[in-house]
């Protein structure tokens, strides 16, 4: 949504001054408080003023414009999560390819036998070794994964915008989900792909 110069400019002088009287911003502007009225109305409907009788106009807009916040601030990890695919350390890399083809994934999550995380390998990775020389089928996952405690997590009760903002930081297309175990290690329970967040970011769209 884009305004307009003289919606802008009202929309400054109500941060910086509200609440303020029709009138008062009109003065400012050096306009009749009628020839505002259409502007006024427009930004008290897409909420980011709003209007108390005797008192004026004030900013409401970073609260929540559209009430998109509310929503997003409720998109949680764990309600938006996919299944994981995991593999172990000793999996030949070979078997990890066939695994992501079987599985439709980008990334598997590498384990213990608890489901405890121990690494990450993503497509690329993969690409990276079978172009090369060395063995797929004899080359264990284990020696060309990223290994803990260098992989970036998601916890299922966190927002999923925290978790997009994450991705973006870190370059990376997806992370497990896990749960903090007593040991200190992390259980995989999870995982949070860009898909994840697209899907979201769409169904946002739809609930407006
Ligand atoms: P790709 O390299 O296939 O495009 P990514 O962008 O997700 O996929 O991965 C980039 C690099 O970061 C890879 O080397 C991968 O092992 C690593 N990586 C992927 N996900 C994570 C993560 N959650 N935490 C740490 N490293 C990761």
């Amino acid at each position: 949504m884009q305004l307009n110069d003289r919606q802008e400019r009202i929309v400054e002088i109500v941060k910086a001054h509200g609440p303020i009287t029709g009138e008062k911003v009109a003065e400012q502007l050096n306009l009749t408080r009628a020839s505002l009225r259409p502007d006024l109305a427009f930004l008290t409907q897409i909420g980011l003023l709003d209007a108390r009788p005797r008192v004026g106009y004030y900013y409401k807009g970073e609260q929540n414009p559209f009430g998109l916040m509310e929503h997003m601030a409720d998109m949680t990890v764990g309600a938006h999560q996919s299944a994981p695919v995991t593999v172990t350390e000793n999996t030949s890399v070979y078997d990890a390819i066939v695994s992501m083809f079987v599985n439709d994934v980008g990334t598997l999550f590498v384990v213990n036998d608890n489901q405890e995380l121990e690494g990450i390998s993503s497509r690329k990775d993969m690409l990276k070794i079978a172009i090369g020389k060395a063995d797929i089928n004899q080359l264990p996952i284990g020696v060309i994964m990223t290994r803990m405690p260098n992989i970036v997590v998601a916890y299922e009760d966190e927002s999923l915008w925290d978790v997009a903002e994450r991705m973006i930081a870190h370059q990376i297309d997806g992370m497990p989900v896990v749960r903090r175990m007593e040991s200190g290690k992390l259980k995989v329970v999870g995982r949070v792909t860009k898909t994840n967040i697209a899907k979201a970011f769409v169904a946002l769209g739809k609930q407006q």
